[in-house]
Formats: structure tokens, C-alpha cells, sequence
């Protein structure tokens, strides 16, 4: 049993698992589709990353509202779709980031991962290193604890099994 997972930085991985963000901006396509756990990265992304959540999804009231713990896995997602970015792409999807605004040294590789069906954990699991690109969860975390979080998953959303069904049958979207 294994499971995918990608490291993403503050406060970013609070957005994905708390805040509705459905598009992670990176410089690297997958071609990876399924169940993907996000683990928050030991390192946060610039001051600007937190005031553009602010900007997206309101100001917190209280500033120990949001958990933005490093080093965890902080919620299960499944990756549909990863695509070339572009300036009509993803439409109204504030997260997603346009070529015209991503810093120049991936303004020409800039990719978008389309994640649906988010779970955020209630535990998130801590005292997880992270990794570049997509990496394997095991030997990281335990068989046991990844098999609780496919169970949870799987409760949360029945329809995942069926859909990856579909997107393995037409190739993956798009
Ligand atoms: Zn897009």
C-alpha cells in the first residue's frame, strides 16, 4: 500500500485543506491522477502568500484561526487534472495562478493541479519531512495510519473510486 503525496508550503496548504483551493500552481507537470495527501512543508512561502488567502478568503479574526502547522499531512485530495497554465484557463478560479504573474524563472512552465474532493484532517499527522515533486508516503508514514487515511477518505467520498475509474479509462482529463 502506498500513497502520493506533495509537499506544499504555508500558507498554501491551509488554502487546500481549510480555504478551497482547488489549484496548486507549480513549475512541474504530473502525470500521476488519484488520491494525493498534501503535507505542509517546513518552509512558508513569502508574506504575500498569506495576504493574497487574506484577499481570497477574508482576513482571519483571530490570528490563531488558522492552523498553519509545518511538517504534516494535513489533508488527503485527489489530483484530476494537471495542465499547462494559461490566461483563460481554470476561469474565476482565484487560486489560479496566470503566466503573466508567476516570477519569470516559471513563467513558462508555470502548472496547474486541479484537486477535487478535499479532506481535511482533523489529526493532521506531524513530524513529516518533506520532499520535491511527488513522492511516496511510505516508508514516511506508517502502512497502517496510510490505510486509516484511505479509509477516512473513502468514507468522506464515495464517488473517488468511481471517478478515478473514469479517468483512468479516458486517459486522464484532458
Ligand atoms: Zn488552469
Amino acid at each position: 500500500m502506498t500513497m502520493k503525496a506533495i509537499t506544499v508550503r504555508q500558507p498554501w496548504a491551509w488554502a487546500i485543506a481549510h480555504g478551497g483551493k482547488t489549484v496548486e500552481n507549480r513549475s512541474q507537470a504530473f502525470t500521476y491522477r488519484g488520491t494525493l495527501a498534501i503535507h505542509a512543508g517546513h518552509t512558508s512561502a513569502p508574506a504575500a502568500a498569506f495576504d493574497t488567502v487574506d484577499r481570497i478568503v477574508g482576513p482571519a479574526s483571530d490570528p490563531w484561526e488558522r492552523d498553519h502547522r509545518v511538517g504534516a499531512i494535513v489533508a488527503v485530495t485527489t489530483l484530476v487534472d494537471a495542465h499547462v497554465a494559461t490566461a483563460e484557463c481554470c476561469p474565476g478560479n482565484p487560486w489560479a495562478e496566470r503566466p503573466d504573474q508567476a516570477p519569470e524563472h516559471r513563467r513558462n512552465r508555470l502548472t496547474h493541479l486541479v484537486l477535487t474532493d478535499t479532506y481535511a484532517l482533523d489529526d493532521p499527522i506531524p513530524n513529516v519531512g518533506g520532499k520535491l515533486g511527488l513522492w511516496s508516503l511510505t516508508p514516511v508514514v506508517g502502512v497502517d495510519q496510510i490505510d486509516a487515511l484511505l479509509a477516512m477518505y473513502r468514507d468522506q467520498f464515495p464517488a473517488v473510486a468511481s471517478l478515478r475509474k473514469i479517468l483512468a479509462a479516458s486517459g486522464g482529463a484532458r
